[in-house]
């Protein structure tokens, strides 16, 4: 059964996932199997893209680097066999390449309408969630599911001061206890991110 996300009124949106990486995509792909009207935000597969270091190999080995989807045939194997490469077994050591041509094959098979715009606030509105996305479009859904991974959160002392949002140990910050940091607590808003390449073994 379909839970009530929170009402789905006129012009409501039950739900928005934000973020298209492994997460993400699998959020949406049950969701989508459930028939729930969804909208999916975020670039497929960008941590895998632009942060994880050159030539890397995962630490997951192939049968714990699936994505999930509710129906068959969207493995890691099911990938390879796809391609038509060989089986593989758990020593396989897979090249961090291999895993995004996978995140990306998944999408493109479950999740093809991902849009590539960030949301930019997600706010307490109406009852269910205000989302704004760096287009300046404003949505409201009944629910939220943040799946933006962590590097949205990447803070670095002299490159870039926390927001009050963002930080556990600033004043009005969630942790903090305080009026405002229950304020803080009801909107999350979208920190740039380097879109670098991290540095890697050479
Ligand atoms: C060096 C390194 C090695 C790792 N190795 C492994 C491994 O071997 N196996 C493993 O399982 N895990 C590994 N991980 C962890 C891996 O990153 C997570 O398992 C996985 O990527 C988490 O998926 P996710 O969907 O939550 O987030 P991510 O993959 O980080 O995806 C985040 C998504 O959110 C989107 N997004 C972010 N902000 C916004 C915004 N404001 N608006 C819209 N979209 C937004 C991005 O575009 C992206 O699509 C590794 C991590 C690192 C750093």
């Amino acid at each position: 059964m379909v839970p009530e996300l929170g009402g789905t009124g006129h012009g409501r949106l039950p739900v928005v996932v934000v973020g298209a990486g492994p997460y993400g995509l699998a959020t949406a792909a049950w969701l989508a199997a459930a028939d729930v009207t969804t909208r999916v935000f975020g670039e497929p597969m960008e941590s895998w893209r632009t942060h994880m270091p050159d030539g890397m190999f995962l630490k997951s080995v192939p049968t714990a680097s699936s994505i999930s989807a509710p129906e068959g045939g969207h493995r890691f194997a099911d990938f390879r066999a796809a391609r038509g490469g060989p089986p593989v077994g758990d020593t396989y050591p897979i090249p961090v390449e291999e895993f995004i041509a996978y995140g990306r094959w998944f999408q493109e098979r479950r999740v093809p309408d991902v849009e590539r715009t960030a949301v930019r606030d997600v706010r307490a509105a109406d009852g269910g969630f205000g989302v704004t996305l760096d287009s300046g479009e404003e949505i409201i859904a009944g629910a939220v599911v943040m799946a933006g991974g962590l590097a949205p959160y990447a803070y670095s002392r002299r490159a870039s001061p926390p927001t009050r949002a963002t930080t556990p140990t600033s004043p009005g910050s969630p942790a903090d206890g305080s009026r405002s940091s229950a304020r803080a607590s009801r909107r999350w808003r979208a920190r740039p991110c380097s879109t670098s390449r991290a540095p890697g073994p050479r």
